[in-house]
């Protein structure tokens, strides 16, 4: 039997979920195979097939020569060897390139491609490593200038798309929040990774990384390894998250890992809690902890705002700031860091109505969606029509569908290819047992398919679990028209019978009575009357007591009522900004070469919503009427909201162009004349005349997305100068 405290010790959130789900055999099959990993597999048993014959091949020619044939069939035998040789060197190839992503001809392979990627962030200060000077501190990352421009334009867009556009309720909240608070939403017991120590050096890792590097490693690098032996490798990074403690630690002493930088022994794996603590005001007598979240803010507020809201429901609230996170072994760049910018929704519901009054504006939309049984079925994800995925089942209400809409159309108007873009529903290992149905919006980089956006059902589980703690009930209120007569359970515990046998504790025993659901409690009351005691699990107090009919009485009761009181479910998109705008960087970089063919030019193709800097404004040449005009239309796009910048360096203006491009720059005017001037449009390169007056207008009219650059093409004349391009 459950106790409301075991409801909330049981509890898991985000991570939490898929580290304290528990299974004692991995479920999830060689899944979530791609049609790339398939032909990985033929390609394996190609080789294999290969080599046997090839060894066959040797044997035969040894006999032969043993036997003393004739030097021309020995010659032939040769030549059919060296021939199976060539066949097997192209075989590994093939398997390499499918391995690292390089299949399908592409040209760069995904780590030059990131590498290309990375030097032109850092290079053009999108982002810093911070406090370099010092040799930086892992996860740690400063976002510079082009940086911070392209998060407050994702994060400008995110207001309007969601807090605007969804009339939501936005707060800020601190960073640094009492232990009570984060004690009640079990980040406190269960906000952990699996850790193992270097036995000799002390040296920390987190246990999954090491298992998930060592199976990468074994599938990349051991092309001899068999079909099953890579099956079986698979499947073990397919489960990664849902192995637990035991099972990680047998899997790293069977596979012999040892400690990455020393090859020492490593210990067997433990939770480490991934908050930073810290105390509030000089005692230190009261502790607290940096937010690894922004959502628990906004339930902590949910009375206020319920009531700011006219106490009427749906409503959401959205916060976007800081969350930490002592992640153990940071890597991967960007994508996984100690401190990063969240914006989250908690949208509230009545957990019997989860429809939607905006649904029908995103039901017919398409996408990739990567429903359970796919997954379990090891296919990949397909498109499918949202409303489709309601209607048969596959997403559970239209409020969530409604929400994994909304993602989707704010991530491919950000830039998102919308094919490396795809909803992955949670498999049931991965939920926690309270949460209704669980999608996270995956985006594929050269780092694979990241979570960037989860977008959960949590259903009442939040708001509860801060009402027993605090003892403020976060609860909505529907009032009839007319009185209903209800059946309702009522829980006496008899205060002065538990007083005597529970002494000090008597209060929790009763708080744990009262949070009985009807079935527990009706299960309770059987069991008294056919037995009269009962044992009763107490989570606040880690043990089980026994309850006799003299201890509580439970009975349903008809009553009329005139309102019904309940707990709103909750739906929460979280977005991670930080993943993705790497994300972003990843799927808007391109290089081309340079005029001369001589170098490659690295590009940003942002939507002008996102780009750092809008236009850029350069005399053609070193000249004061031409600097004159150039700082003039400056002043106006500034004036009507555009960021620009001017560049009158005076260097050729392809290397101008090619700076600019680097940083995503979507158009540029160059002047050449004092009456009129040319726009160039990043990635076409075509190039318009349009006359001074009219520049600032025409850039707002393209940047903001009034016009596209077709509509501008067809309205003003080209320009066709040759000197003008790189
Ligand atoms: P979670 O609360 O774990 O579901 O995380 C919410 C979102 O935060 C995820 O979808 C990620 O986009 C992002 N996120 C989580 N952990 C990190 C991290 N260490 N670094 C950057 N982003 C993160």
């Amino acid at each position: 039997m459950r106790s409301g405290s075991a409801i909330l010790s049981s509890l898991s959130r985000h991570r939490i979920i898929s580290r304290f789900c528990h299974i004692t055999s991995p479920q999830r099959p060689a899944a979530v195979l791609s049609p790339m990993a398939t032909s990985e597999d033929s390609l394996r048993r190609a080789l294999a097939e290969k080599q046997s014959t090839i060894d066959a091949s040797g044997n035969a020619i040894r006999q032969l020569k043993s036997s003393g044939a004739s030097k021309s069939e020995i010659d032939d035998a040769v030549k059919a060897l060296n021939a199976l040789k060539l066949e097997k060197t192209s075989i590994e190839t093939q398997l390499k390139a499918s391995i690292s992503g390089d299949a399908n001809g592409s040209v760069m392979s995904r780590d030059a491609f990131r590498q290309a990627v990375v030097n032109t962030l850092e290079r053009r200060l999108f982002y810093i490593p911070s406090f370099k000077i010092y040799r930086g501190v892992a996860g740690l990352y400063d976002y510079g200038p082009p940086g911070c421009a392209v998060k407050s334009n994702v994060l400008a867009f995110w207001r309007q798309h969601f807090v605007l556009e969804e009339d939501m309720l936005e707060v800020d909240c601190p960073c640094v929040t009492p232990e009570v608070v984060l004690k009640a939403s079990g980040h406190v017991d269960k906000f952990t990774d699996l850790m193992v120590k270097d036995e000799k050096t002390g040296t920390c890792y987190r246990a999954d990384h090491l298992l998930k590097d060592h199976c990468k490693d074994k599938l990349e690098k051991d092309l001899t390894m068999s079909a099953e032996k890579a099956a079986e490798l698979k499947h073990i990074l397919a489960v990664l998250d849902d192995l637990s403690a035991e099972q990680l630690g047998a899997k790293i002493k069977e596979y012999g890992i040892v400690a990455p930088d020393t090859k020492n022994p490593l210990s067997d794996p433990y939770p480490f809690n991934l908050m930073f603590q810290t105390s509030i005001g000089p005692s230190g007598m009261s502790p607290g902890y940096m937010r690894p979240e922004t959502a628990q803010g906004i339930f902590v507020n949910f009375k206020d705002l319920y009531y700011y809201n006219g106490n009427k429901l749906p409503f959401a609230a959205a916060q976007i700031g800081q969350a930490f996170r002592n992640e153990i072994s940071p890597r991967q760049g960007l994508l996984r860091v100690r401190e990063f910018t969240l914006a989250e929704i908690e949208h509230f519901v009545d957990p019997d109505d989860k429809s939607h009054p905006k649904y029908s504006e995103v039901s017919k939309l398409e996408f990739l969606m990567f429903p359970r049984d796919l997954q379990m079925s090891g296919q990949s994800a397909k498109k499918l029509c949202l409303g489709e995925a309601v209607s048969k089942g596959i997403v559970n209400n239209q409020t969530l569908a409604y929400f994994i809409g909304r993602v989707y159309l704010f991530l491919t108007r950000l830039g998102i290819d919308e094919e490396r873009l795809r909803f992955r529903q949670h498999l049931p290992n991965e939920m926690a047992h309270y949460a209704a149905d669980c999608w996270d919006a995956e985006i594929e980089s050269s780092y694979g398919w990241i979570e960037c956006v989860g977008i959960a059902d949590r259903s009442a589980y939040d708001l509860r679990a801060h009402t027993d703690k605090s003892g403020v009930a976060l609860v909505a209120q529907e009032k009839f028209a007319e009185p209903k007569e209800v059946e309702k359970l009522v829980i006496t515990p008899i205060k002065k019978e538990l007083g005597l046998a529970f002494k000090g504790n008597q209060k929790m025993v009763v708080e744990a009575l009262e949070a009985m659901n009807e079935k527990e409690a009706m299960d309770m009351k059987a069991a008294l009357e056919s037995k009269g005691e009962v044992e009763f699990e107490v989570c606040t107090l880690q043990k089980t007591v026994t309850i006799n009919k003299k201890m509580v009485t439970i009975s349903k009761e008809k009553k009329k009522e005139h309102q019904r009181v309940f707990t709103p479910s909750v739906i929460e998109p979280s977005f991670g900004i930080g993943r993705i705008i790497y994300c972003l960087y990843e799927h808007s970089f391109y290089m081309r070469p340079s005029k001369a063919g001589d170098e490659q030019l690295n590009v940003f193709r942002f939507p002008p919503l996102v780009a750092p800097i809008k236009c850029t404004v350069f005399p053609l040449v070193q000249n004061q009427q031409y600097e004159e005009v150039a700082k003039n239309i400056s002043r106006s796009l500034t004036a009507a909201g555009i960021s620009n910048k001017k560049d009158i360096t005076g260097t050729s203006i392809g290397k101008r162009y090619a700076r600019t491009d680097e940083l995503g720059v979507p158009f540029a005017v160059t002047v050449d004349s004092t009456s009129s001037v040319t726009i160039r449009e990043r990635d076409s390169k075509d190039q318009i005349r349009v006359s001074v007056d009219e520049v600032a207008a025409v850039v707002k009219e393209v940047s903001e997305g009034k016009s596209t650059w077709a509509d501008i093409l067809k309205k003003y004349p080209a320009h066709t100068s040759a000197s003008a391009d790189e």
